[in-house]
């Protein structure tokens, strides 16, 4: 059985910028827990890959708020699809492949809930990640948006979240729920942090403020302008 518990805080520490970092004393998310799947989980098992291969190091506020999120979402939702996890950062930190940051620690690629609950299978479709959530321009109807919401509010009650890139259709649609939701005013800094980067329609990556005792990271400009929603 798989236990709910938190991760308490140990001393990993991120150093330097997102783009060009470390990480001391780097902290591993388990490749499965409460509400969660590392996406690559299957992939390794396949290649006879060792955990090395996998991006699956990060700081305890990172692993930490990944946990939270998905446990929280997992009680509220049980029994449909879990929460993919895909690339955090290598165990020292420093370059990662297919990725311009992802260096110390503080950032995760996230998959999407899906309406279908149909977990990504890397193997089965011998592609390492889901379809896209943007058909034809328009948000995917096997987009959950209610899960995908929570998710959105979850990862900021439990992280310091600095900033969410999506693509603009998805987060167009989360506006729009939100809105419908009566949620959209108190939630602004949530939809606020929400970012377009284009290609990231089949995942969001989420990055963590520097924490206040990390004295030798460098946080990214402040966001400034309002929600951003249409
Ligand atoms: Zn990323």
């Amino acid at each position: 059985m798989v236990m709910c518990s938190q991760v308490f805080a140990q001393n990993a520490r991120p150093t330097g910028v997102y783009w060009d970092g470390t990480i001391i004393d780097s902290v591993p998310l388990p490749l499965h827990g409460c509400g969660y799947k590392h996406l690559n989980e299957q992939y390794m098992e396949w290649h006879g890959l060792t955990q090395d291969w996998v991006k699956i190091w990060g700081t305890d506020p990172l692993i930490s708020m990944i946990q939270n999120a998905a446990a929280d979402i997992r009680r509220r939702y049980p029994g449909c699809d879990r929460l993919q996890v895909e690339d955090l950062s290598a165990e020292n930190g420093g370059d990662v492949d297919g990725h311009k940051s992802h260096e110390n620690g503080l950032d995760v690629d996230l998959g999407f809930y899906r309406e279908d609950c149909i977990e990504h299978d890397p193997v089965a479709t011998n592609e390492p990640y889901a379809p896209s959530m943007v058909v034809n321009g328009q948000t995917s109807s096997n987009f959950d948006l209610e899960r995908n919401w929570e998710l959105m509010k979850a990862l900021h009650r439990y992280g310091d979240v600095a900033r969410i890139f999506i693509d603009q259709t998805l987060k167009n649609s989360l506006c729009e729920y939100a809105k419908a939701r009566g949620e959209y005013n108190d939630n602004r800094e949530v939809l606020r942090s929400l970012r377009h980067v284009t290609n990231h329609a089949d995942h969001i990556h989420v990055r963590l403020n520097c924490p206040e005792n990390a004295t030798n990271c460098t946080n990214q400009g402040a966001l400034t302008g309002g929600t951003g929603c249409p």
